[in-house]
């Protein structure tokens, strides 16, 4: 068992988990594709093939927008639930022993199930991956923390529509909710000495 420290408090790594966030047709080359996100597939998909390898938990969430929903209103009709760009992208096509769980905020917590499934799953760690680090990354890891769970960030599987936003979007996920920030190789060394 890994045990990670931030000078003030020590966690106990037990069971992790992988989630995958907007992994989407539409944020990957569609409606609100993002430049830097074709960097970090390959990583997620290293990051995922070695969590299943280990038994670990990997969860998709991804958003399935209703025309109702409230961000209608800022970014426009995205990732509609049923329509092609809301799809998970190919290259990370979920394996049948995946969990896939449909949002429709930024917040990969919010009315989607994912508490109790990590719940059920007795995991307390999330090693949080996919789009936009200042966004739905940053809203889910905010989730997470009110809840309790550690979260790791490997740096080299997020990212944002710019590097200011990457890197004042990683700066808080550290400073305000005690986001461990790794990176995959890291990862996987840690998970070698399991
Ligand atoms: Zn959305």
């Amino acid at each position: 068992m890994r045990v990670f420290s931030n000078g003030t408090s020590t966690i106990k790594i037990s069971m992790e988990s992988v989630v995958v966030v907007d992994m989407l047709e539409d944020f990957v080359g569609g409606k609100l594709a993002c430049r830097e996100a074709a960097k970090i597939i390959e990583p997620i998909r290293k990051l995922s093939i070695a969590a299943r390898a280990k038994k670990k938990p990997v969860i998709y969430v991804g958003d399935a927008h209703l025309p109702s929903d409230p961000e209608m209103i800022i970014w426009g009709e995205h990732a509609m639930k049923g329509s092609p760009g809301a799809s998970i992208i190919k290259e990370l096509a979920p394996s049948p022993t995946d969990i896939v769980l449909e949002k429709r905020t930024y917040s990969g917590f919010r009315e989607t199930g994912l508490d109790l499934v990590l719940r059920s799953l007795k995991v307390n760690t999330i090693i949080l991956v996919g789009l936009h680090t200042h966004l739905c990354i940053r809203h889910t890891a905010a989730d997470a923390f009110f809840l309790n769970y550690h979260t790791i960030v490997p740096v080299d599987c997020v990212c944002a529509f710019s590097p200011q936003e990457q890197e004042s979007g990683l700066e808080y996920l550290h400073k305000f909710y005690g986001v461990e920030l790794s990176t995959v190789s890291s990862i996987l060394e840690n998970w070698k000495k399991e």
